[in-house]
């Protein structure tokens, strides 16, 4: 343990982002908890200034090279300035220091994946938002967490639902008299959007997600619900349950984030707004509660519970995403690849939103249903998907 044993040292890898904004949020609640030991931003270098001066971190890391240059100059203003490790190798550097207990993994996509590899290896408590690690990587993640004793806290909402709902309170531990467990999914901001005007809707549209804030990229993935198919995968992995254990019901006011039914009959359900502060409260000061700014649920307060199941039809990328992670960690890793490149395409304007769904069924299909079997694999098959998905969208017409 970092400080003194009543602190707990804290690194957020990915603090300009919305789940990095919202810990920083949950740490100033909690002042006498935990110290800011790390911060890290990719271009976002003016917010970032701003948690230095506010949070007072000793380390920092700007993965930009460019961004990195420009920040170390704005660093020669402060005062106590932290130490500003290199853009290559900085993140996995802070999640090995002394310092670091716990390791908020809030990186958006692949990118994560080799930092929170190295918190798991290191032994340390990581709070995973960064789901794209479990869908690359859920095997390598998984034995690296065993090996080394580090705790995995899912911060995805519905997984640490989950976890507060079981009975032993710990993840990838046998899940003893579980049936099944249920995600919700919002459906998103096109969840009644008339199918032919899918076609022409904007990022704009998309990224406006009607009950979370979040970032760009998992708010479209939201609309196309291949969140929800990540999530199945990332569930299964954390929780050691098959496929058709993990149930998926469109929920279209976000205040029921998971349930757990057990073979006696009982269905444990967690409830909250729709605020990422409460997972995230709850993974920084597990096993303990803490306060997270977030007002209770009243049940009185709310309007009709609606359940039902998703249209095939309309959210596509859930099927394929149930496909791929039939088919193996390699068409997962192509998925996790090709969606990101397509995400980013459609936020461009390079492609519309439906053809999201086509450039990630084309990569998939093409993969090769190779055993992964080393952290060089998963890059080599990933590399490849992203090349020609990339190939595949500059071309596309
Ligand atoms: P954001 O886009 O808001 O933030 C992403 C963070 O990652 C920023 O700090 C960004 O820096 C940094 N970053 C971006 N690209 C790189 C890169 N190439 N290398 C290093 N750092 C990079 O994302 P979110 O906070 O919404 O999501 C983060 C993760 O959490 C995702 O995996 C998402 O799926 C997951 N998640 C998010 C939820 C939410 O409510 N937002 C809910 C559940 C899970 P910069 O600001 O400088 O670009």
């Amino acid at each position: 343990m970092a400080q003194d044993k009543n602190t707990t040292g804290v690194a957020i890898l990915g603090s300009t982002g919305s789940i990095g904004r919202s810990t920083l949020d949950v740490i100033a609640r909690n002042p006498d908890r935990f110290k800011v030991v790390a911060l890290s931003a990719h271009q976002s270098i003016d917010l970032l200034l701003q948690q230095v001066i506010q949070f007072k971190p000793q380390y920092v890391v700007v993965t930009d090279a460019a961004a990195a240059a420009t920040f170390k100059v704005q660093l020669k203003d402060i005062a106590d300035s932290p130490q500003l490790l290199s853009a290559e190798n900085g993140l996995v550097e802070v999640v090995q220091l002394d310092a670091v207990d716990s390791v908020m993994a809030a990186i958006v996509g692949g990118a994560g994946l080799p930092s929170t590899l190295a918190a798991a290896d290191a032994g340390k408590n990581v709070l995973l938002a960064n789901k794209e690690a479990l869908v690359m990587a859920g095997e390598l993640l998984l034995t690296a967490a065993a090996e080394s004793s580090a705790r995995l806290l899912p911060i995805d909402s519905e997984h640490n639902a989950v976890l507060q709902c079981l009975a032993n309170q710990s993840v990838s531990q046998p899940m003893l008299g579980v049936e099944h467990i249920t995600l919700t999914a919002s459906g998103g901001p096109f969840l009644k959007t008339p199918l032919e005007q899918l076609a022409s809707v904007t990022p704009e549209q998309a990224c406006a997600h009607p009950n979370w804030d979040m970032g760009r990229k998992i708010s479209v993935d939201s609309a196309t619900m291949m969140n929800k198919g990540l999530e199945v995968i990332e569930a299964c992995f954390l929780f050691g349950l098959s496929p058709n254990q993990v149930k998926v019901l469109i929920h279209p006011q976000s205040l029921v984030h998971a349930m757990v039914s057990y073979c006696d009959g009982s269905v444990l359900a967690h409830l909250g707004h729709p605020d990422m502060c409460v997972p995230i409260a709850h993974a920084l000061g597990w096993p303990e509660r803490i306060t997270s700014g977030v007002a209770p649920l009243s049940l009185a307060d709310c309007a009709n519970l609606e359940f039902y199941e998703p249209d095939a039809e309309r959210f596509p990328c859930l099927t394929l995403a149930l496909d791929a992670q039939r088919a193996g960690q390699a068409a997962t890793i192509a998925l996790n690849a090709a969606n990101e490149i397509a995400v980013s395409a459609f936020l461009k304007s390079a492609i519309v939103y439906q053809d999201i769904y086509k450039v990630v069924a084309t990569i998939v299909e093409q993969e090769e249903a190779i055993k992964i079997q080393t952290i060089e694999d998963v890059f080599r098959v990933d590399a490849r998907a992203r090349r020609e998905a990339e190939r595949l969208v500059t071309n596309w017409t």
